[in-house]
């Protein structure tokens, strides 16, 4: 008999005194590397927080404030979306979600789609009415030419003044840091940080009409970045409801941005992106028309994902590892009033690419780019 056995109970020993030491260990183990990441990320926030402070911006917060909110961003990403959310503009309780709904394409992906046949130069009609557009013949123009006209007529001054032949540039690692949503409250510490590192990005903004965010819009063009349209509501329900719309609030927008600053934005994005879970039905004609008028608009092939609560190291390594994959990167960034981590990783994420061995260049977005699209 084995059970009840001398060598039964040899083994039972045996096996209970492994467990008891093995386990533990493996537990103990884990827990460590766990907590010395999270005491190492936190040693980390505080130095930031520090420099931040003593590099004499207004502080929103203390920092224990701050920290404690990234804190709680780092243990509960719900609570960090519901504090991004009362922060904001109604535009965010409004929206569903603040570009989460994009679908960003892999980097390697997009850098397959944006081949000569896709991006065309773009011809700007001297008026609304002499204009064919050039995609008419094309089988998702689906409207009928008098559905098509309704909207063709609009806003006979909404073109973009975009020279004809665009010849790109080479921009093999050229790093694009884009910033959506602003202006907001962090908009000064992100140019500080621009600044700092003598770079240019890109805002592609939502202004709200105040006089606040007309300051801070001259702020952005009179250092040098280029501003893109991002709707005026960023309500994805009421921007993509039809093309029309879109149009009407992308003209608050862009008259808002050409009060506060002078400039007439050539560049855009949309939304969520141009391919997003609201756009399905107007896609193909929305961005007809935008193109007909000679917008251009940019998506992204590196996603940092703050908006959608990324950790300060979930931030840092997505752009970095991203960036990585690709021949030229356009990130996704955003300046909104929840961007607690944003403000707080940029000056890493700069670093970081300017002292990599590829010899990263870090630029704005212009006509002469060529665009990246999903
Ligand atoms: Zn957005």
């Amino acid at each position: 008999m084995y059970f009840g056995s001398v060598k039964f109970f040899k083994h039972v020993i045996v096996g209970v005194t492994i467990l008891l030491i093995i386990v533990p260990c493996v537990i103990c183990f884990i827990l460590g590397s766990k907590l010395n990441e999270a005491q190492a990320e936190n040693a980390k926030l505080r130095s930031d927080i520090d420099s931040y402070r003593l590099s004499g911006h207004p502080a929103e917060y203390s920092a224990d404030e701050f920290f404690q909110i990234y804190k709680d961003n780092l243990s509960n990403k719900q609570k960090f979306l519901q504090l991004a959310y009362e922060d904001n503009s109604t535009m965010y309780k409004a929206a569903s979600g603040i570009d989460a709904t994009a679908k960003p394409s892999s980097a390697e992906k997009t850098d397959e789609k944006i081949t000569a046949a896709t991006i065309k130069p773009t011809t700007k009609p001297t008026t609304a009415e002499s204009s064919i557009p050039a995609d008419s013949t094309e089988p998702q123009m689906t409207h009928t030419e008098g559905a098509r006209a309704s909207y063709e007529t609009l806003y006979p001054e909404l073109y973009a003044d975009i020279p004809d032949n665009i010849v790109y540039k080479q921009d093999q690692d050229f790093v694009y840091l884009t910033f959506d949503d602003g202006p907001s409250r962090y908009t000064d510490n992100i140019l500080y940080y621009l600044d700092v590192y003598g770079i240019k990005a890109t805002f592609f903004v939502v202004p709200d009409g105040s006089e606040e965010c007309a300051a801070r819009l001259k702020k952005i063009a009179e250092k040098g970045h280029t501003i893109g349209i991002h709707t005026a509501t960023h309500e994805y329900n009421k921007i993509y409801a039809g093309v029309e719309e879109y149009l009407s609030d992308f003209k608050i927008a862009y008259d808002r941005v050409y009060e506060a600053t002078g400039i007439k934005c050539n560049l855009f994005r949309f939304p969520g992106g141009s391919i997003n879970d609201y756009n399905g039905e107007i896609r193909d004609d929305l961005i007809a028309e935008m193109t007909r008028r000679g917008f251009i608009y940019f998506d992204w092939n590196v996603d940092s994902s703050d908006a959608l609560g990324a950790t300060w190291t979930q931030m840092y390594n997505n752009v970095l590892n991203q960036t990585a994959e690709t021949n030229r990167a356009v990130v996704l960034m955003h300046d909104y009033n929840g961007g607690y981590n944003t403000v707080l990783v940029l000056e890493d994420i700069i670093k970081a690419l300017l002292s990599n061995k590829r010899g990263y260049k870090l630029d704005r977005l212009t006509e002469y780019v060529k665009p990246v699209q999903f």
